[in-house]
């Protein structure tokens, strides 16, 4: 493995952590041999035999080492049975320009230590401060939402995966300070959660059993599954970033706390499945150190989901996971879940999961996603909706709403939902190897995840709409401006640690198992100019450089700088949009007019120097509804590439009104750069209609106009960079006329 030496990593290596003790067997044959030939007189044979089981240990160790991989990226699917793609190791893939390079900068530079000093100010988040409080090292009470130590395992998660591609070393050092507090906040038991343990050690519970204690899973609302899930997400970044088990050996306590009492008392642990970030968490703690209890307790977390009483679709717990066919209810939980079950099933091929997956992913993606990605429609709303029964009927909130229900002014669509349908989409495509995945990926990544944060990095929404607009006669629950701080602060971590880990998204490499005998390949997953370094399944070594200006041209040129000297294949992407794409190899075509939504296979015996060039054509394209999205029904979006556009109210003449504008459908939009704007955007510009001021009043309904409407130039710009320039309305959709 590249710059890496196993021996330094193994040592690091908590106690426990082999998966199969090859290594010991051989030690134990070794002390065999030194207690039956001790003297000097067969110190000759005695020297070849231990020379000879030194060539075995080494071989062993390789061996052991290819199995284990314990270094991945965002996950680590390289012994998941059941998987087809794995990652690559978090430093081999390196931004060198571009898009991704200037925002994994601003990650690392801006968004990773502005969202410390939120996190660490007790008069802005006290997220840190619980921690000192719950460690003793500090007086007071919790502060924040019950949810806050996720958030801050979600930033800590960031700054670790930033650590492995970046080795600052100020980054370590202060992670090292963080984890010391981290495991003084932990009970002996493993259970960590700081209002709880807060409540505990300072003697004035919270809450109180009928025999005085505090205690811990006596409110779901408490999110301590969740807390505990994305601690062990980090902890398993942490470890493959820097080689400590520091916060791995935490969060095997926390594993080991969970599975404890799914041992003792599983309803209880079905009962505060909420959010279930734990679910992915506890796969990959199970990736991470070969622990089968972990695996155990994955697959037992979903099928305990049956034991609860009274579910509701809002935690998607009315009826089993495995019987529903429909995304439903909260749409972070949701996403967690599938993401979750994806993990299970990559470990355990269960098909019964997968085959609910697949159902309810062709629910959301052809039914209940936004253009942008983004899920969950609804700030409020009821399901089953239309059941005959209603006493059947309960609350939703930030949820999934029914199929086709897309409203754009009132969406709601968390940022945290979007993060977690990107993470979903990653575990089906590490499943599959199916394109469809990684364009939804791509997708989110673009226009969902990045319009959460401001182009500074420093402000934040919790919603995304497709509109907004001024005269709204009714308050909506969250801030429709960018805010440098939301009380209830689970998406801007989120988003942070999704930017810092998008290389780890870009390329992927085969599982090779029983179950899946690849051929050797590398996927291309994701376009933007970087350096990937990094070795296949047998230890043979790829290297090879991305150039491009992607997003904004669909120009991509990779060169092989290193590659096995066999024939093996490079997977390239072809999105949805891009029709008409062709590959030249060394400026030969090696095929046109490809396929859209799959992967083209360039297979041949390839040298250092070849050059692969892939083009995707980028034009403006004017998008429209299913019909039965009645929002959006007579009017269109404008795409190009991988990039949503929207109308921001400042770039309108003076007087003019975001819903005073329609598109012709015979609009000419001409794209071009402008390096000056919004830190560097493609805009789109053309000629729009002005459909007369919008002098509306009392009327709710009026003849329409027969004046012909007025031409008007507009500028359209990206959606993610929408909000940045103060106060505006905007919109996606608009109407055709
Ligand atoms: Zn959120």
């Amino acid at each position: 493995m590249k710059n890496r030496a196993h021996g330094i990593k193994d040592s690091a290596r908590p106690l426990g952590f082999a998966r199969d003790g090859r290594g010991r067997t051989v030690w134990l044959w070794f002390g065999v041999l030194q207690r039956r030939e001790p003297g000097y007189r067969n110190y000759r044979l005695t020297m070849v035999k231990v020379l000879s089981i030194c060539v075995l240990f080494v071989t062993i160790c390789l061996a052991d080492n290819k199995a284990q991989s314990a270094d991945k990226g965002a996950t680590n699917t390289s012994s998941s049975p059941y998987a087809k793609l794995q990652s690559v190791d978090i430093d081999d893939v390196q931004w060198t320009k571009g898009f991704w390079a200037e925002r994994f900068d601003l990650c690392h530079k801006v968004m990773i230590p502005n969202m410390w000093r939120l996190l660490e100010d007790p008069n802005i988040s006290g997220a840190y401060d619980n921690f000192l409080i719950a460690a003793g090292l500090k007086k007071g009470r919790h502060r924040g939402p019950k949810w806050h130590d996720g958030d801050f395992y979600k930033w800590l998660e960031a700054a670790a995966f930033v650590y492995g591609v970046t080795k600052d070393e100020k980054l370590n050092q202060q992670m090292d300070r963080i984890i010391d507090v981290i495991g003084k906040t932990q009970r002996k038991d493993g259970y960590i959660h700081t209002p709880v343990i807060i409540s505990q050690r300072s003697q004035t519970p919270v809450r109180r059993t009928p025999n005085g204690e505090t205690t811990e899973f006596a409110n779901r609302l408490d999110f301590e599954t969740y807390n505990m899930g994305h601690l062990m997400t980090c902890a398993c970044i942490h470890y493959r970033a820097t080689g400590k088990a520091t916060l791995l050996n935490i969060a095997k306590k926390a594993a080991d706390f969970l599975y404890m009492v799914y041992k003792k008392s599983p309803q209880d642990l079905a009962n505060n499945a909420i959010c279930p970030s734990h679910y992915m968490g506890v796969v990959e703690m199970y990736r991470t150190t070969g622990e089968p209890r972990y695996l155990e307790l994955a697959k037992a977390l979903i099928d305990i989901r049956d034991l609860v009483e009274n579910g509701s679709d809002h935690n998607q717990d009315r009826i089993p996971l495995r019987k529903q066919t429909k995304a439903v209810g909260h749409a972070v939980r949701a996403n967690y879940l599938y993401a979750g079950a994806a993990d299970v099933y990559a470990e355990t091929g269960d098909n019964s999961l997968l085959a609910a997956l697949e159902a309810i992913w062709d629910d959301v993606a052809y039914r209940k996603m936004y253009i942008t990605g983004a899920t969950g429609a609804l700030y409020d709303g009821a399901s089953p909706d239309g059941s005959k029964d209603h006493e059947a009927i309960q609350l939703v909130h930030q949820a999934y709403g029914r199929e086709y229900q897309l409203p754009n002014i009132t969406a709601h669509n968390e940022s945290c939902a979007t993060v977690g349908f990107a993470l979903w989409n990653w575990r089906m495509l590490a499943i599959t190897a199916q394109a469809r995945f990684a364009d939804i990926l791509e997708l989110a990544f673009y226009n969902g995840v990045l319009s959460a944060i401001s182009l500074n990095g420093k402000k934040f929404f919790y919603t995304n709409p497709l509109r907004v607009v001024e005269d709204l006669p009714f308050e909506l629950r969250w801030s429709r401006k960018r805010e440098p701080y939301i009380s209830c602060f689970c998406c801007p971590p989120n988003v942070v640690r999704t930017i810092a880990e998008v290389s780890s998204f870009a390329y992927s490499i085969p599982v090779v198992s029983l179950s899946n005998p690849s051929d050797e390949g590398v996927w291309v997953n994701l376009y933007g100019s970087n350096v990937l370094d990094t070795k296949f399944p047998d230890g043979s070594r790829i290297k090879l450089i991305q150039e491009t200006d992607y997003p904004w041209d669909g120009t991509i040129r990779i060169i092989l700088e290193d590659a096995p000297p066999r024939e093996f294949s490079v997977f390239l992407r072809i999105p949805g949009w891009a029709n008409g794409s062709i590959v030249k190899v060394n400026d030969k075509l090696a095929g046109d007019n490809l396929k859209t939504e799959q992967y083209f296979e360039v297979k041949r015996k390839w040298s250092a120097g070849d050059v692969i060039k892939l083009v995707l054509p980028m034009p403006v394209q004017l998008i429209e509804a299913n019909p039965l999205a009645e929002e959006v029904r007579n009017q269109v979006a404008i795409k190009r590439g991988p990039i949503v556009y929207c109308l921001e109210s400042v770039d309108l003449p003076d007087g003019i009104k975001i819903m005073d504008v329609a598109i012709p459908p015979t609009i000419k939009l001409t794209s071009h750069f402008d390096k000056e704007l919004l830190g560097g955007v493609t805009v789109l510009q053309g000629k729009a209609h002005f459909l007369g001021g919008s002098t509306w009043g009392e009327v709710l309904y009026r003849e329409i106009s027969h004046q012909k409407p007025k031409a008007i130039d507009i500028r359209l710009i990206p959606y993610y960079a929408w909000g940045n320039r103060g106060k505006s309305e905007m919109t996606v959709w608009m109407p055709l006329r």
